[in-house]
């Protein structure tokens, strides 16, 4: 069985970008690698380590010479800064894990053939154990850093390390085994219209409402009914403190944040929390343009939108955008709250529009694809575009900005939608149908959008089980969200 399968036109083109002392790459050939080779790899890359070479031009014509080159670059950016030969290998296997597959399958296969097969590094695999279940490569990599060197904990995004930014793969199973009381749920970088940005999902009690049918978030939340407001201000701390380097806050333009519930649910958030969450964000990330926050709708009222407004107001030369993000999902009304149970009603938000005007809050609708059975592809491409339709008439009456955030529906774990799935009556779309999506999209000039990828560590199938077609998407959605547009149209 193939367990790494690297696309060698795009290794050549990264190796020559992202590492400045190389003149040239040539790979001769498609390089594929069971387990057994990945281990003679990683031993050859291990033993090439220790030898001197002057080269910088490279053919790599075989997994031995790949490993042993990336092995040898990342001994340069790591000697001088760890004390024993075992740290420097985990260190460079790590980076060489992240740098070679964008896939966190494929790399922390590689860091736990490392785990298991090297004498000395035994006592690590407590510390890399939490990152590894959780498929967080970029946490990882951070650990590695922080423990197994002396580098200087904001210098580690100068070492020419790609890692993805997709979302951990947070279950209740690793929340009660690994998640510190000071930790959020979980967090993640993404690129938005307007940048780099952070998804931060705090840890609170669970949604109240925890009828729709496609959502098994409430399974990861608190169970407590209530939360103190200093349990929510150590999490957000933490992340801005000791989860993310100065460097990375600098690039920062926009943070969602989610309690996988309702920010405006007092009894799950409550007020003083939100505030400081907001306050402390606009502090600590100089560049941040805007906030999203999520909730349901009944739970809004102005007083909250007003003490918002004077937060930020304190801000006033920053000029931060805040966003209230409302799970739509549907946009037929008789799906949405039948068989998906929202009890999310279009004239509800249309009440509470000119509120939103009058506090120049702007305004994203989650939209789920294909969120139920029986659903054509053509009635589920017509139903996302019903809402950019209705998205761009609201603008047009209100001027509230809407960016419309569109997830591929993926089969939850312990919903009804799983139950349909094992009867045979369900099927999540997969890549095509989203590319399909993709080729048929209604966009407006004065509606933003943005396709997400993420499973929320939840899903039963994925969309990356058909991993080709999977990776040749993201990269069209990850230029889609960046640029709102589709490259070469
Ligand atoms: S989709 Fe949102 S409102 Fe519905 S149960 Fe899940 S968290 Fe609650």
């Amino acid at each position: 069985m193939t367990i790494l399968d690297i696309d060698t036109d795009l290794l050549s083109n990264e190796l020559q970008v992202t590492f400045d002392n190389v003149v040239g790459v040539t790979l001769s050939s498609n390089i594929k690698m069971d387990e057994e080779k990945l281990l003679d790899s990683l031993q050859h890359g291990i033993n090439s380590l220790f030898q001197y070479t002057t080269q910088n031009y490279y053919h790599i014509d075989s997994c031995d010479s790949l490993f042993s080159y990336l092995f040898k670059t990342y001994e340069n950016n790591f000697k001088d800064f760890t004390t024993s030969d075992n740290d420097l290998i985990l260190l460079c296997t790590i980076s060489t894990s992240l740098f070679l597959s964008k896939s966190s399958a494929q790399s922390l296969l590689l860091v736990y053939l490392l785990l298991n097969n090297l004498d000395g590094l035994e006592h690590h695999i407590d510390g890399v154990t939490p990152y590894l279940e959780a498929h967080d490569l970029r946490g990882l990599l951070f650990w590695a850093v922080k423990i197994l060197s002396s580098i200087n904990y904001d210098r580690s995004s100068d070492f020419n390390i790609t890692y993805e930014y997709a979302p951990p793969k947070v279950t209740l199973d690793w929340l009660k085994k690994h998640r510190k009381p000071e930790q959020p749920m979980e967090f993640w970088f993404y690129n938005s219209i307007i940048g780099r940005s952070l998804f931060l999902v705090l840890y609170t009690p669970k949604c109240r409402y925890a009828k729709c049918s496609g959502c098994n978030l409430p399974s990861l939340s608190s169970q407590d009914k209530t939360t103190s407001p200093s349990k929510v201000y150590k999490q957000v701390d933490y992340v801005l403190h000791e989860s993310i380097s100065s460097g990375e806050k600098n690039t920062i333009k926009e943070v969602i944040v989610s309690n996988n519930g309702n920010l405006f649910d007092i009894k799950t958030m409550p007020t003083l929390s939100l505030l400081y969450s907001i306050n402390t964000l606009i502090e600590e990330l100089p560049n941040l343009k805007k906030i999203v926050i999520e909730s349901r709708i009944e739970y809004l009222n102005e007083h909250q939108l007003k003490t918002i407004e004077e937060v930020v107001s304190a801000h006033e030369e920053r000029n931060i955008q805040i966003e209230i993000a409302l799970g739509f999902e549907i946009f037929d009304d008789e799906i949405r709250n039948g068989y998906y149970k929202k009890g999310f009603n279009k004239s509800d938000l249309e009440k509470l529009m000119p509120l939103f005007s009058k506090y120049n809050i702007s305004l994203k609708f989650y939209m789920m694809y294909k969120a139920v059975p029986n659903m054509s592809t053509k009635n589920a491409i017509a139903d996302i575009n019903n809402a950019s339709v209705y998205a761009h008439e609201l603008f047009n009456e209100y001027s509230v900005g809407i960016n419309i955030h569109i997830s591929p529906t993926y089969v939850a774990v312990g919903t009804l939608l799983e139950k349909e799935f094992n009867e045979g009556n369900y099927e999540p779309p997969g890549p095509k149908e989203v590319n399909k999506l993709c080729n048929e999209l209604i966009l407006y000039n004065n509606v933003s959008y943005y396709i997400s990828l993420n499973d929320e560590g939840l899903s039963y199938t994925h969309i990356e089980d058909d991993y080709r077609e999977f990776i040749k998407l993201k990269k069209k959605i990850d230029y889609f969200n960046s640029y709102q547009k589709w490259k070469d149209s």
